[in-house]
């Protein structure tokens, strides 16, 4: 083997030990200020569940950001799904997202439309067949426990039933990994529970599953692995770990 081969074989190497998302020594420096990320190295398997927690500032949408390739690092590497998001073409990312599913805070649904819409747009950007939509969208909204209300504005809806149909349009096309940033951040503990549980169920479905949250009751009862974040470094990364309290 030359050189660089040995180098790629190295690269490939950890990724396969590291799993489905991996990050090397990743630093975000916004134009102004200090480091967003500070040097961060984590590896995420296929199929985990993980809940990233921390106070307010401490990086974590910038990490899911970078995740998403919707920023790209100012240095290090962070491979997700076998592709080194550095190297990834503009022309490319499209792809690239169609195996990840994101759900934030604020829902972001299309208003004007009704629940169905919603979701068979994400399919329709995929170009999924007509036939197969008219399929997968009742399935997946009857999952997420939507089934009845698929004419609905969303507007129409509580905050609970439009996270739910945020999910349903995560999911529909099947991603190998859901992201999500603070998802129970404007719901209240019923509805915060549902959502948590439906995560879950999703991961033991086989999707990856990361979840950034300030809930420390669900951190604490699910018993998940949780890495902790502070001011851009990971402080703590613990199987079954807790919420941990700043002094
Ligand atoms: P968290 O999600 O943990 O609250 P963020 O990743 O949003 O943290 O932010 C981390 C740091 O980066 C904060 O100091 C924040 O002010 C800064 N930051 C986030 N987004 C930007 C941006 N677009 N431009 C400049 N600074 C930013
Ligand atoms: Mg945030």
């Amino acid at each position: 083997m030359t050189k660089k081969e040995q180098s790629w074989r190295r690269r490939e190497q950890f990724i396969e030990d590291n799993g489905i998302i991996c990050l090397q020594n990743v630093s975000k420096v916004y134009s102004k200020g200090s480091p967003a990320i500070n040097g961060i190295t984590l590896g995420i398997g296929r199929g985990e569940f993980v809940f990233i927690v921390g106070d307010s500032g401490s990086g974590k949408s910038t990490l899911i950001k970078l995740l998403l390739r919707e920023l790209t690092a100012t240095s290090g590497h962070v491979f997700v799904m076998g592709s080194d998001l550095e190297k990834l073409k503009h022309r490319q990312v499209p792809k690239f997202r169609r195996n990840l599913g994101v759900v934030f805070q604020d829902f972001r649904l299309l208003n004007d439309r009704n629940v169905y819409e919603n979701v068979a747009f994400a399919q329709r950007i995929v170009e999924t067949p007509a036939i197969e939509i008219r399929r997968n969208v009742p399935s997946i909204l009857a999952m997420v426990g939507l089934a009845g209300k698929y004419k609905a504005k969303t507007k129409q809806l509580s905050g609970g039933e439009q996270q739910r149909v945020a999910l349903a349009r995560a999911l529909v096309n099947n991603p190998s990994i859901l992201l999500a940033d603070e998802p129970t951040g404007n719901l209240d503990p019923k509805n915060s529970w549902e959502i948590m549980n439906l995560l879950d169920e999703i991961n033991r479905n086989g999707t990856t599953v990361v979840v950034v949250t300030h809930n420390r009751e669900i951190v604490n009862s699910m018993h998940k692995r949780v890495v902790t974040m502070k001011k851009g470094v990971i402080i703590s990364d613990e199987e079954g770990g807790e919420y941990i309290d700043e002094d």
